[in-house]
């Protein structure tokens, strides 16, 4: 069993891994440990320090062995759902209803387990523009809505920029629970919940969909590549145009893309036909 991490360590781990995840490399591998080698390097400093030479070999050559060991193959994104017949518009909200009825109180996959709140979806349901992020964080978790806390009121800046109100956009993400530690969804989590994401897209039917993050641009497009080859221009998904952009969470670490997010939005302005509030 591996040992924990202490605090300072774990910390820097994290902001590490968030910054791979905000450049859109969300898969890393975990090598199977020799339990034995963890058990040589948890040992005390003065201990090693007597046998320097023979420690330094033996764990080299150790960690070497582990090296050799085959990667495990890399899971793939399930296949969509056949996309649903289109529902009129004056049933869409009932149609969303009866998608959150049949979602219960849902315990399909492991994250139900720390969840608060499950976080549905919020916004009109004959939205022309749709945005999809990842997971609840916190907040969102705390209040059982989608986009609420900081980078809730980034998003609602950049709604505003556009021109439009938030109730005139329909916001969902790819898992509905908090994964722990505000971490990308597991595989297995995101093949579970995602099902119900293409269910409200399908009701919804808006005329632009906007990936935020990488995570929700490899669920909705089936496949796992990094953000930068994905931004700037317009995919199809589920026949809506798709535009991917930053997570407003990694504008906020990092306010210089907001330029590029700005830049992003404005294809999906061009194609809903919208302009800047101010300008004719
Ligand atoms: Fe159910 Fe989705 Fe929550 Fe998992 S994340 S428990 S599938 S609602």
């Amino acid at each position: 069993m591996a040992s924990a991490l202490d605090t300072p360590t774990r910390e820097e781990l994290l902001a590490r891994l968030r910054f791979y995840r905000d450049l859109g490399l969300t898969e890393f591998y975990r090598r199977p440990v020799d339990p034995a080698l963890l058990a040589r390097l948890s040992v005390a400093p003065e201990q090693t320090a007597a046998h320097p030479a023979n420690d330094s070999s033996s764990l080299d050559s150790n960690i070497h062995s582990q090296e050799d060991q085959p990667i495990p193959p890399r899971k793939t994104i399930p296949l969509a759902p056949e996309i649903a017949a289109a529902v009129p518009a004056a049933d869409r909200a009932a149609a969303l209803q009866s998608i959150r009825d049949e979602i219960g109180e849902c315990t399909r996959c492991p994250l139900h387990k720390g969840r608060n709140m499950l976080v549905f979806g919020d916004g009109s349901p004959t939205a022309r523009l749709m945005f999809v992020g990842e997971g609840p964080g916190a907040d969102e978790d705390a209040q059982g809505l989608p986009f609420v806390g900081k980078a809730g009121q980034l998003l609602n800046n950049m709604i505003t920029a556009m021109g439009l109100r938030r109730e005139d956009v329909y916001i969902a993400n790819v898992v509905k629970c908090r994964p722990p530690g505000n971490r990308v969804p597991e595989q297995e989590e995101g093949a579970t919940c995602s099902p119900f994401l293409f269910r409200q897209i399908d009701v919804v039917r808006p005329q632009v969909l906007v990936a935020l993050g990488a995570t929700a641009a490899t669920w909705l497009l089936g496949a796992r590549q990094p953000l930068a080859g994905l931004r700037g221009r317009i995919h199809s998904v589920r026949g809506t145009q798709l535009i991917v952009t930053y997570h407003p969470a990694y504008l906020l670490r990092d306010p210089r893309q907001k330029k590029e997010a700005w830049a992003d939005l404005q294809i999906a302005m061009k194609e809903l036909g919208l302009k800047p509030p101010g300008k004719s």
